[in-house]
């Protein structure tokens, strides 16, 4: 029998219609695969095999009152029904821990669902269970979560990129053909280009925030990851659309055409005639030279197919990392005021027992040095005297980048294709000591979270063995172009070598005696 973990999320809602297989013998073939390897990988903070097992017989009953009914209940059921979900860990859901990847809500139990939970279950979707990440969403390589570094599949001893890492990884190691992240300046996109997934973050508005752990408000957009265009577009429609409860959810339809995308044929032919924009500052200083000549292949392949790509200029790129980490950093300073040690996690109290020193030593225990390095950041850009020359500033110049992207759009371009990092995944330490580094990988995503644009990343092949990401930013609302767009490249790509491999052995990996992210968190941990 075919290894169930191996089919895309389409392969499965088909066999699962056929009756081919059940979502009981698809969730426990992933939830062996996860519990398996998440030595190697640690890229689950929390695997629910009960609950994902119970959610799985639900769904197999529908099939089967579906199919019952006829084939119209069949095609009624959603593609992703019955097929399991991997969430970040800073998605709320009834019952299991959330711990946003930080020792401040360790042991904190979510006691209500998130709206997207809410819509997962609503469709038939099975969740397995939490997935690691830098710690409230801080960081580029999920080195900053307090359970440890997660590792890429594709080579044990280098980062999957962050801050939803373990998203990524979850869906790269087909743990799970779906997988939900965030991203506030690059955290869905620059996993999925490290790992060689599918990842999106659409449009500001488009998924209500609700239940789900804040970072920076004005920038957090949730977003899909999978392995192909298809799954990544089902779910995203799966989990997208107003919901009153997040006043920033905007009451904007959600395409059908993202549960419709165009086979192979229909999809290369789609390229013909598209008006694609190369922005020119996205060639950053710093990248690297096979990087760039795979994202030029790319735009090559894309040229040959019919599209007409042209050099353009968003000439206030180069202040999108300075603006973000004003922005950032201030309305994160604002969202961590909350986890005080009163009302969520672990309570440390202090010297006295007073409530002053109970408050600092939760944070001071409770938070890592990133996050507090944020918050001081933010407190000091939000502070008297400070606020107008720093964050008001940022905010001029947001309007600023924003408006680059606007011209672009009022000229007619369908899409702008860039890189997604300028560089491939790393190795584990080697950006940790120097933070302006490790803020460096995101020159190129966070300029589409400043402009609450949606972009996507997919993979366009290897360097040095490791996967690259080619990033596709869009106007407002586009998302369904965007997929359809990368439904394009895949179609055109479909016969290429890098295809066709796959990330290490990972069961081999798993049998060492100490895996590599377990080392790791050896090696970081303060000499005793
Ligand atoms: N790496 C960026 C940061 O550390 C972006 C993180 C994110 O998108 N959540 O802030």
């Amino acid at each position: 029998m075919t290894d169930l973990t191996r089919l895309p999320g389409h392969a499965l809602a088909r066999a699962l219609r056929t009756g081919e297989a059940s979502s009981r013998e698809i969730v426990g073939a992933h939830l062996d695969a996860a519990e398996r390897e998440n030595r190697a990988l640690n890229a689950w903070l929390v695997i629910d095999r009960h609950g994902a097992l119970a959610a799985a017989d639900a769904a197999d009953a529908r099939v089967a009152e579906a199919r019952a009914s006829g084939s119209d209940a069949l095609d009624a059921l959603h593609p992703l029904h019955g097929l399991p979900v991997a969430l970040k860990d800073l998605v709320s859901v009834a019952g299991v821990q959330c711990t946003a990847g930080s020792r401040i809500l360790e042991g904190y139990i979510a006691p209500y669902d998130a709206h997207i939970t809410e819509r997962l279950r609503a469709v038939g979707g099975v969740i397995l269970g939490k997935t690691n990440m830098d710690e409230f969403a801080m960081g580029s390589s999920t080195e900053h979560s307090a359970f440890g570094p997660t590792a890429n599949p594709w080579d044990l001893e280098t980062v999957p990129g962050g801050s939803s890492g373990g998203s990524a990884v979850a869906v790269a190691a087909y743990h799970a053909p779906f997988a939900l992240g965030t991203d506030t300046g690059g955290s869905i996109r620059q996993p999925a280009a490290l790992t060689g997934t599918v990842g999106m973050k659409p449009t500001y508005g488009r998924v209500s925030r609700y239940g789900i752990v804040a970072f920076a408000s004005s920038l957090d957009q949730i977003g899909p990851f999978a392995r192909d265009a298809r799954d990544a577009a089902a779910l995203l429609h799966a989990v997208a659309g107003r919901d009153e409860r997040d006043s920033t959810s905007a009451p904007v339809d959600v395409p059908t055409a993202l549960v419709d995308l165009p086979g192979d044929d229909e999809a290369a032919a789609g390229l013909r005639g598209k008006r694609l924009g190369l922005p020119r500052e996205y060639f950053v200083a710093g990248m690297a030279p096979d990087v760039e000549r795979r994202i030029r292949e790319a735009v090559a392949a894309l040229e040959t197919a019919g599209a007409v790509v042209e050099e353009v200029s968003l000439p206030h790129t180069e202040y999108g990392l300075a603006t973000y980490y004003i922005v950032a950093p201030a309305e994160a300073s604002a969202n961590l005021a909350r986890y005080d040690g009163i009302r969520y996690g672990p309570r440390l109290t202090g010297g006295d027992g007073g409530v002053l020193a109970t408050y600092l030593r939760t944070r001071g225990e409770g938070f890592g040095a990133e996050v507090k390095r944020r918050i001081m950041l933010g407190t000091y850009a939000l502070s008297a005297g400070y606020y107008d020359a720093y964050y008001l500033k940022a905010q001029k110049v947001r309007t600023l980048i924003k408006g680059d992207f606007d011209a672009l759009w009022a000229q007619g371009f369908d899409a702008l294709v860039a890189p997604t990092s300028p560089t491939v995944a790393f190795r584990f330490g080697a950006r940790l000591a120097d933070p302006v580094a490790m803020y460096l990988s995101d020159a190129c995503t966070l300029p589409v979270n400043m402009a609450g644009l949606p972009g996507v990343s997919i993979p366009c092949g290897l360097s040095e063995g490791l996967p690259v990401g080619l990033q596709l930013i869009g106007a407002p609302w586009s998302e369904a172009r965007l997929f359809e767009l990368a439904r394009g490249y895949e179609a055109i790509t479909s016969g290429a070598d890098w295809r066709a491999l796959e990330p290490t052995d990972l069961a081999a990996a798993s049998d060492q005696a100490t895996p590599t992210p377990a080392r790791r968190l050896a090696e970081l941990a303060p000499a005793e």
